[in-house]
């Protein structure tokens, strides 16, 4: 190991307890994308503290930031999310039981998240100081991952066009990096205005909008038959009139339309675009359109996954105490067999059979998934788009633990996401300072980024008036 990266441990360990304890009030804050005040500030203010220059309330998001360190070239970004999500309000306790009725937990560890990259970048920054080391290094405080694509905007506003390299940690089962790519998304509600009468006395002088959303939905059901295979379109109405014998005047249906690659969803996209205006006319209706967020497939990186998978073997797994392992344990009865089964298998990794047996991810393997394409949705996607750009996963929690559950609300906030927090913020200063010192690597991973994105252009996926909906939550 090198003096330099023992350096940047050696600051992680000292100041374990203060990174902890930030990531713990995060997971007590609990705030919804775009309203993470008290989160961001927390993690700018840290960060500011190490002599980081912070641009906050960037991109028209009041908690985006930027915190930068150093000067000149290489640039290397570290991004972290800190949003909840709503409704998954959890004790930090082994059984189900909620904390505050209603209200928002961090179901997807973005307390943990946020924090091992503002204490990666910290070391980092230490680290070069110490050594005098020449480069930039930004700390990307990226709100909403979970629902408005806070990265996006960002991107769109050009805070991702002079980095030469992109790392970023999320919580998860398993130690491990995924070189599979994932779906682009658009998501888009249909608003459609029609006539208000008595539906039993006159209903000659309504005009449904209702019938509209119906008749949209009927003939994008139908448009189902010809899609690609990978491709996903899912619906929900959220507006459908008022009561039977009125007629709707005004009904609002909400799509997420999905697929490998940018132009076939779009090629889709349009053909629902044409559905809704199509469905519109048979029902003598008005359809407006609202184009609420949209984000690209994913552009793995090989070189900066094997920089990771060798950083987090030579720093070796971390060691649990006896009350993490109970509390592991308990977790552990309340996901059954089958599930933990089910989730394994679909991960997809080499070798899950293995880990069936095992209570915590006690492994990492080599990248694998190349070629792959996973279904979900991220906009971690459009800045890989921008540079080479690797998330990698560490064990927050036990195997078969579905994100976004009470099981991992309860555990983001204990032992096991601790440890993950710190190992993985070690892992992070460590490839960022591989690619701050090693021209031949950050030139592989570049060259790499060029060969995958061959030459297609990115084009932000959000309409250019679109701005961030932060007054989302007062509705
Ligand atoms: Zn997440």
């Amino acid at each position: 190991m090198s003096f330099d990266k023992k350096y940047a441990f050696d600051w992680i360990e000292d100041n374990k307890k203060l990174i902890i304890e930030i990531s713990d009030k995060v997971w007590e804050f609990a705030e919804l994308g775009l309203v993470e005040f008290k989160s961001s500030a927390l993690i700018a203010d840290e960060l500011e503290r190490h002599g980081f220059k912070v641009e906050r309330g960037v991109a028209g998001m009041p908690t985006a930031f930027v915190a930068t360190w150093g000067e000149g070239k290489p640039v290397i970004g570290i991004m972290g999310e800190y949003d909840a999500l709503p409704g998954l309000s959890q004790k930090k306790v082994p059984w189900k039981e909620t904390l505050d009725l209603g209200k928002p937990g961090h179901g997807c560890g973005h307390n943990v998240h946020g924090v091992s990259g503002m204490a990666a970048a910290i070391a980092l920054k230490k680290t070069m100081e110490k050594h005098d080391r020449k480069g930039t290094v930004k700390f990307f405080g990226c709100p909403a991952e979970e629902n408005f694509s806070g990265k996006v905007y960002m991107v769109r506003e050009g805070y991702f066009s002079d980095v030469d390299a992109v790392i970023s940690h999320h919580p998860n089962a398993m130690n491990d990096i995924s070189l599979m790519s994932c779906l682009a998304v658009n998501s888009v509600k249909f608003n459609f205005y029609g006539k208000a009468s008595h539906a039993g006395a006159s209903p000659e002088q309504g005009r449904s909008a209702l019938d509209a959303v119906e008749l949209m939905n009927v003939g994008v059901n139908y448009l189902r038959e010809h899609v690609i295979q990978d491709a996903r379109i899912h619906y929900v109405i959220e507006k459908g009139g008022d009561q039977p014998n009125i007629v709707p005047s005004y009904a609002r249906s909400w799509y997420y339309v999905r697929a490998p690659e940018r132009d076939q969803l779009e090629f889709i996209y349009n053909w629902i675009l044409d559905i809704a205006k199509g469905a519109a006319m048979m029902t003598r209706t008005e359809v407006k359109t609202e184009f609420l967020e949209g984000s690209y497939n994913v552009v793995p990186n090989r070189t900066i996954s094997e920089l990771i998978i060798n950083n987090m073997r030579e720093i070796g797994l971390p060691k649990y105490s006896d009350e993490d392992l109970e509390f592991a344990k308990e977790i552990a009865k309340t996901i059954t067999s089958e599930m933990k089964i089910a989730q394994l298998k679909k991960s997809k990794r080499p070798g899950w059979e293995k880990l069936v047996n095992k209570l915590i991810d006690d492994d990492v393997p080599d990248p694998w998934g190349e070629g792959e394409v996973s279904h979900g949705s991220t906009d971690v996607a459009d800045v890989s788009w921008q540079a080479p750009t690797v998330e990698f996963s560490t064990a927050t929690w036990i195997l078969g633990t579905p994100a976004h559950s009470w099981q991992a609300v309860a555990q983001n906030g204990v032992g096991i996401a601790h440890k993950s927090l710190i190992f993985a913020a070690k892992v992070m200063a460590a490839t960022a300072f591989d690619l701050l010192t090693d021209e031949h690597a950050l030139n592989k991973a570049r060259e790499e980024h060029k060969q995958r994105t061959g030459n297609k252009k990115y084009r932000s996926p959000i309409p250019s008036d679109r701005k961030p909906p932060l007054n989302i939550w007062e509705k």
